[in-house]
């Protein structure tokens, strides 16, 4: 291991986004998994027997090798990822944070905390700096928690980041079709989902109606001022592995054209771009010209996973402009985005 390199747990590492976390870290430039843990029913037992591997590439190497731990600290690792069920993940990120533990987390538990970082990095990198904050008022010397958004809250703000930041938004209505691996593993039984699309994802609505005005808002003064922004989510569950579908309207302060909205998407970078973080993709948000597209099978793997694709942008009769977005769930919309995050906060100082 070079000195250069950062010791990383993964808490939850058994389950659908853990396995992912596993899958993405492995050849990470500054980042070496070094512990991996989840719940008594895995704890003790060899890795490869815990986990139920549901990814298509093979159990890294390092992997293979290693027992899962109970995720308590004094794990072996200076920041931990966190993919853990929210029925549990509040106070076992806290009990980290407090310990000294970087945290960077995927669950819903402190995403809304007011002096917690929500992340997605070339939406609103700047708001990691509420970290001083939180260490200050917590008491934290090293630790901290930051936290990415829902994955399809991810999808929407790609999009809606650099059409706010030319044309202003007034109000934004959403409908998703959201793919089966976002409800982990079982997840939903097969004879609800075949054949049938299900209207109702518990929480999900509230979330994405929640989190976008944290995104979208501005740190000032220690605090992150939530955007004004109205926004009306309705989610569904259908029958796609991997890949969240959303369909968006949008009404703008300043109008603009299909064109002049494309060329914002199409040009849109940040600091990871900026800062040529490893898993940066090179252009965040894809446009697509041809009338059927973005599609999940087609476009979900796009920049490995980590760009989201917008196609059909065309003129809405009742807001502004409208279109269709797609993200790849586990990977931009979960553990992609959390390696970024930690990514920038290195960049930021905050894993010295
Ligand atoms: P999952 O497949 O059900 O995995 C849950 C993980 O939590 C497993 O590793 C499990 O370990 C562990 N766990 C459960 N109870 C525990 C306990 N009492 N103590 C310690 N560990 C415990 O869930 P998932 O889909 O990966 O989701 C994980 C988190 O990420 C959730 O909060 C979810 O909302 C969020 N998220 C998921 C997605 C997605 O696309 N799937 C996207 C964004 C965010 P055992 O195997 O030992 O039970």
């Amino acid at each position: 291991m070079s000195k250069h390199e950062i010791k990383v747990g993964i808490l939850g590492a058994t389950g659908a986004v853990g396995q992912r976390f596993v899958q993405l870290l492995e050849n990470h430039p500054w980042f070496r998994v070094t512990a991996l843990a989840a719940s008594e029913r895995s704890a003790g037992r060899p890795y490869p027997e815990a986990a139920v591997w549901r990814l298509d590439t093979p159990i890294p190497e390092a992997a293979r090798e290693m027992s899962v731990t109970l995720c308590e600290p004094g794990l072996d690792c200076d920041l931990v990822f966190s993919g853990l069920d929210s029925s549990v993940a509040g106070p076992i990120e806290a009990a980290f944070a407090a310990a000294g533990y970087a945290v960077v987390s995927n669950s819903k538990n402190h995403r809304m905390d007011d002096d917690v970082p929500l992340l997605v990095p070339e939406v609103n990198g700047d708001h990691c700096r509420i970290i001083d904050y939180q260490r200050k008022r917590r008491g934290y010397d090293r630790g901290f928690i930051a936290t990415n958004p829902n994955c399809s809250t991810i999808g929407l703000t790609m999009a809606l980041k650099p059409i706010a930041d030319h044309f202003g938004i007034r109000q934004v209505a959403v409908t998703t079709m959201q793919a089966l691996s976002g409800a982990g593993y079982p997840g939903v039984p097969s004879l609800e989902i075949l054949d049938n699309v299900l209207p109702y994802i518990g929480e999900e609505e509230d979330k994405m109606e929640r989190e976008t005005l944290k995104l979208l808002g501005r740190f000032r003064d220690n605090r992150i001022e939530h955007s004004g922004i109205v926004v009306s989510a309705q989610c569904n569950r259908v029958h796609v592995q991997d890949g969240h579908m959303e369909c968006v309207s949008v009404s703008l302060e300043k109008e603009t054209d299909t064109k002049g909205l494309a060329e914002a998407l199409r040009n849109h970078r940040g600091l990871p771009q900026e800062l040529g973080l490893p898993f940066a993709p090179r252009h965040p948000v894809i446009v697509r010209d041809e009338p059927d597209r973005p599609q999940p099978r087609m476009d979900r793997d796009a920049e490995n996973g980590m760009a989201v694709t917008v196609g059909r942008i065309r003129p809405c009769p009742v807001l502004d402009m409208k279109f269709v977005v797609l993200s790849h769930n586990t990977i931009r919309g979960a553990a992609g985005t959390a390696i970024m995050n930690a990514e920038l906060l290195r960049t930021q100082g905050y894993l010295d």
